[in-house]
C-alpha cells in the first residue's frame, strides 16, 4: 500500500504579513507591480520550502492568491463579469485580467461596484462570490503557470483548485443559471485539466467542500454526473472534502476519482460511514488527521491509533495522511511566538508545526510504529475547579429574568423615561489615527498608564459632549479603551492568550488575531466599570454599559477542546455575568452585551442547528438573567439572514435588539411579520460600512417600513453596527439627520 504525505494549502500571507503590506502598498500607490509580484513569488517559494523542508511529499500549488481563491478560479473560467470585461479587455485585444482588472473585481473601482463578499463555509475567511452572466471560456490556465514554476524549483507540486460542485454552489446567478453554465463550464475544466496531465502533472486536488452542506438527492446526482464528466485515467484526481462529514458517504466515495480525501477531525460522521459503508479498494484514502481549523497540537498517540483504525477499515489502495483542510486558516508559525510561556507554547501548533506532525504521522505509519516519546496531552493547564463547580451547579433558574419583558419595560420606562423612538448608536465612535497612536506608545511603554487612561478620558468626555450637542437619547462611551471588540476582553480574563504574530486571513489583505482560550475562563477584576462610570458621570443621559457576548467571543477565538464549547460558552458567560451585575451595581441602567457572531456559529448541517442554539441563548441568557427588572439589557447583530434564527434571538430575551438592516435594504424587516416580535428593536437606519451622509428621507423610509410590522413603543432609531471606522467629519452630520428622521418620525406618529 501506499503512503503519502501531503498538504492542502498553506497561510499566504507569510509569517510577517508581507502580503498584506505589498498589498496595501500597490493600492496606495508606494510598490510598484513588479515588487508586488516579486513579494508574492517569495512567499511562495518559502511556503513550498517550508513543506518540502518538513518531509512533505504532495505540495499544494494554487493555494496561493493575491486576493481569493473563489476570484482566481472564476477567472481561470473565464467568468468575468460584464461590468468588468472593458476593463480586461482594453484595446479589443480580448479579455486579459491584469491587476487593475483583478482588484477592480476583488475592491471595486470608480462607479463599478466588487464583488460580493461573504464566508467562506463556517469559516472567518471571507470569498469574493462569482456571478454567472456569461458562459465560462478558458482564460489562461494559471494554475499551470504556477505548477511549471514550482516544478523547477524543484519541488513536487499538487495542483489545487476548488471543483465544480462547490464552485457553482458558492456562485451566484446574474442572468444565466447554474445549469445554463455547467457544460461550459465542465468543458473549461477538462481543458484545464488535460493541459495540466500533459504538462506532466501527476496528482490534482479538486476542492470539494460543498459536499459537506445538506445535499438533495438532486445535488448528488448532479454531482455524479459532473464526475463522471471528468474521470479520467491522465492523472491522479483527488476529490477534497473538507469541515465536516460529507453527505451520501456511499455515492461520494464511489465516484470516478482516483481518490477521496475526508476529514476526520471535525467530526466523527466520516468515520462512522466508513465503518457502516467502506470504502472502495481501488481508491486512494486522503486521512484528514490533523486540524487545519484550530491550534492544539496534534495528541500523536491518538492520531495514530485513529489512523491505524482508517487504514484497517478502508483496506484502500493508498492512503495519504494530510490536514483536516487547509492550513489557511491557522497563523503561520509559533515560533514568532516568542512571549508566551513554555507550557503553553508546548500545546500549540499552528500551520508549520503541523506539516511537522503530519510528516511524523506519515513515518510512523509507514513504519507501522510510533517513536519514543511522542506528544501526548496528559493535564490541564492552569485549572480552576471553583470555576468548573460554578458551571456544575448552575440551575434553569439561573438562566431566567426574574420578570416578564411586559413588567419589565414598563419599570425600565419608569426610570429612563425616553421618548417614542428613543435614538442611541451601537457603541464605537471612530477609532482616529491619535487613539491608535496612543495605544501603541502605551503597548511599548512609552506612556505610562495614567497618561494613557488620561487620553481615554479626554476622548470619552469628548464623544459624550458631541451626543448630548447631537440630542441622542441614549448615550455610549465610544469604545476608544478597546483595540477590538473580542482581544480587549481576552486580555482582561484568565484563561485567554492573544499572540503578537497569530493572524489568520480574514479577506484580501485583511487579518484577525483570534484569541486563543486554553485554560479555565474567569474575571479577576471588573473590566469596563471604570470607563463606564467616568463616562455616565459627565451626563445625566444614560449611558450603555458595553459588552462583548458570550458567543461572539467564543465564535471569534480557538477554542479549547477538552471540554466541550458549550461549557467554556457558560464559563465565558458568567464570567460576563459578574460584569454585568458591577455596572447594574455602580449605577448604569441600561447594558448592552454584543452578539454579532451569534448568526455565524451555527453549524453547516441543519440538523445541528437545535443543539448549538440551545447553548447559545443559554450562555447569553446567563449573562444578564440577574439583573432588576429595571436594568434594561440591549444585544445588537450584525449580517443579515437572521430570518431563520429569529426564535432564537427572541429566546435571548434582550429587552431591545439592534440588528443591522440597511445593507440589506430592509428585507429583514418582513421577518417581523410573521413572527410576532414583542420586544424593543432598532433596525440599523444606515450603513456604517460607507463614508456617505444618509439623507433624513432616505432613514425615513426605512423607519416608516419598520412601523408597518412593528408597534411604535418598540422602535429604536440607530445606525446598524458601531461608528469605529468612520470619520467624525461623517458621524456627527449622519447622526444630526438621524435625530432629526426620529423627530419627524414621532409628529408623524403623533399626528395620526
Ligand atoms: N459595540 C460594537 C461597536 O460598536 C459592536 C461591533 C459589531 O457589531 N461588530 O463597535
Ligand atoms: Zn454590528
Amino acid at each position: 500500500m501506499e503512503i503519502l504525505s501531503s498538504n492542502l494549502g498553506y497561510p499566504r500571507m507569510g509569517a510577517k504579513r508581507e502580503l498584506k503590506k505589498a498589498l496595501e502598498g500597490y493600492w496606495s500607490g508606494k510598490i510598484s507591480e513588479e515588487e508586488l509580484k516579486d513579494t508574492a513569488t517569495n512567499i511562495q517559494k518559502q511556503n513550498w520550502q517550508t513543506q518540502k523542508d518538513a518531509g512533505i511529499e504532495l505540495i499544494p500549488v494554487g493555494d496561493f492568491s493575491y486576493y481569493d481563491h473563489m476570484l482566481d478560479m472564476a477567472i481561470m473560467l473565464g467568468l468575468i463579469p460584464e461590468r468588468f470585461r472593458h476593463l480586461a479587455d482594453k484595446q479589443g485585444n480580448g479579455i486579459k485580467v491584469d491587476f487593475p482588472t483583478y482588484f477592480a473585481m476583488a475592491r471595486g473601482a470608480k462607479d463599478t461596484p466588487a464583488l460580493e463578499m461573504t464566508k467562506w463555509f463556517d469559516t472567518n475567511y471571507h470569498y469574493l462570490v462569482p456571478e454567472l452572466d456569461i458562459q465560462p471560456s478558458v482564460l489562461e490556465n494559471s494554475l499551470l503557470a504556477k505548477y511549471q514554476m514550482a516544478k523547477e524549483l524543484g519541488f513536487n507540486p499538487k495542483p489545487v483548485l476548488v471543483g465544480p460542485y462547490t464552485f457553482l454552489k458558492l456562485s451566484k446567478e446574474a442572468g444565466l443559471s447554474k445549469k445554463d453554465i455547467l457544460p461550459e463550464l465542465l468543458s473549461v475544466y477538462k481543458v484545464i485539466l488535460t493541459q495540466l496531465a500533459e504538462a506532466g502533472v501527476q496528482w490534482v486536488q479538486i476542492d470539494e467542500p460543498g459536499l459537506v452542506l445538506d445535499m438533495t438527492e438532486e445535488e448528488i446526482s448532479q454531482v455524479e454526473a459532473i464526475y463522471q464528466q471528468l474521470a479520467t485515467d491522465r492523472l491522479n484526481l483527488i476529490l477534497q472534502t473538507y469541515f465536516g462529514g460529507v453527505s451520501f458517504y456511499e455515492r461520494v466515495v464511489n465516484l470516478p476519482v482516483s481518490g477521496i480525501g475526508l476529514d476526520f477531525v471535525r467530526t466523527e460522521e466520516n468515520l462512522e460511514n466508513l465503518n457502516k459503508y467502506g470504502f472502495p479498494q481501488d481508491k486512494i484514502l486522503g486521512i484528514g488527521l490533523v486540524n487545519g481549523r484550530n491550534v492544539w497540537r496534534t495528541d500523536i498517540k491518538k492520531a495514530f491509533a485513529l489512523a491505524q483504525t482508517i487504514i484497517e477499515k478502508a483496506r484502500s489502495k493508498g492512503v495519504i495522511i494530510q490536514p483536516s483542510c487547509s492550513l489557511l486558516h491557522l497563523p503561520v508559525t509559533i515560533e514568532l511566538e516568542t512571549k508566551l510561556a513554555p507550557e503553553i507554547r508546548t500545546i500549540l501548533a499552528f500551520a508549520k508545526e503541523r506539516l511537522g506532525e503530519i510528516a511524523l504521522l506519515t513515518e510512523a505509519i509507514k513504519n507501522a510504529k510510533l517513536p519514543e516519546d511522542v506528544f501526548s496531552h496528559e493535564r490541564e493547564v492552569h485549572a480552576l475547579p471553583e470555576v468548573k463547580e460554578r458551571v456544575r451547579s448552575l440551575e434553569e433558574r439561573d438562566f431566567k429574568r426574574g420578570e416578564s419583558y411586559e413588567v419589565r419595560s414598563q419599570r425600565q420606562q419608569k426610570v429612563l423615561n425616553l421618548p417614542l423612538f428613543p435614538t442611541t448608536t451601537i457603541g464605537s465612535f471612530p477609532q482616529t489615527k491619535d487613539v491608535r497612536q496612543m495605544r501603541a506608545k502605551f503597548n511599548r511603554g512609552e506612556i505610562t498608564q495614567e497618561e494613557y487612561e488620561q487620553f481615554i478620558r479626554e476622548k470619552m468626555a469628548f464623544c459624550i459632549g458631541v451626543q448630548e450637542g447631537i440630542g441622542l437619547d441614549v448615550l455610549v462611551h465610544g469604545e476608544f479603551e478597546r483595540s477590538d471588540m473580542v482581544e480587549y476582553f481576552a486580555q482582561k480574563m484568565t484563561g485567554f492568550i492573544v499572540t503578537k504574530h497569530g493572524w489568520v486571513q480574514s479577506y484580501g489583505s485583511r487579518c484577525v488575531r483570534p484569541p486563543i482560550i486554553y485554560a479555565d475562563v474567569s474575571r479577576p477584576s471588573p473590566m469596563t466599570v471604570k470607563e463606564i462610570t467616568y463616562a455616565q458621570s459627565l451626563t445625566s443621559k444614560p449611558v450603555k454599559g458595553m459588552l462583548t457576548g458570550p458567543v461572539t467571543i467564543l465564535n471569534w477565538s480557538f477554542v479549547r477542546e477538552d471540554i466541550p464549547r458549550s461549557e467554556v460558552a457558560y464559563q465565558i458567560a458568567l464570567a460576563l455575568r459578574d460584569e454585568v451585575l458591577d455596572l447594574e451595581k455602580a449605577g448604569i441602567k441600561i447594558i448592552q452585551i454584543d452578539e454579532p457572531a451569534v448568526r455565524e456559529g451555527l453549524p453547516l448541517k441543519k440538523k445541528d442547528w437545535s443543539a448549538y442554539l440551545d447553548w447559545a441563548v443559554k450562555a447569553f441568557r446567563l449573562t444578564h438573567a440577574p439583573v432588576k427588572p429595571e436594568t434594561q439589557i440591549h444585544t445588537h447583530m450584525c449580517y443579515a439572514e437572521f430570518q431563520d434564527i429569529i426564535e432564537a434571538i427572541d429566546a435571548m430575551d434582550a429587552d431591545v435588539i439592534s440588528i443591522e438592516c440597511s445593507r440589506s435594504r430592509g428585507d429583514i424587516i418582513s421577518t417581523f411579520e410573521d413572527h410576532h416580535y414583542r420586544k424593543g428593536i432598532g433596525l440599523g437606519v444606515y450603513d456604517i460600512h460607507s463614508p456617505r451622509v444618509p439623507s433624513v428621507e432616505e432613514m425615513l423610509v426605512i423607519l416608516r417600513r419598520c412601523l408597518k410590522v412593528l408597534r411604535p413603543e418598540q422602535l429604536w432609531v440607530n445606525p446598524d453596527c458601531g461608528l469605529k471606522t468612520r470619520q467624525w467629519k461623517e458621524v456627527i452630520p449622519s447622526l444630526q439627520n438621524m435625530i432629526i428622521a426620529a423627530k419627524r418620525l414621532r409628529e408623524e406618529t403623533q399626528k395620526n
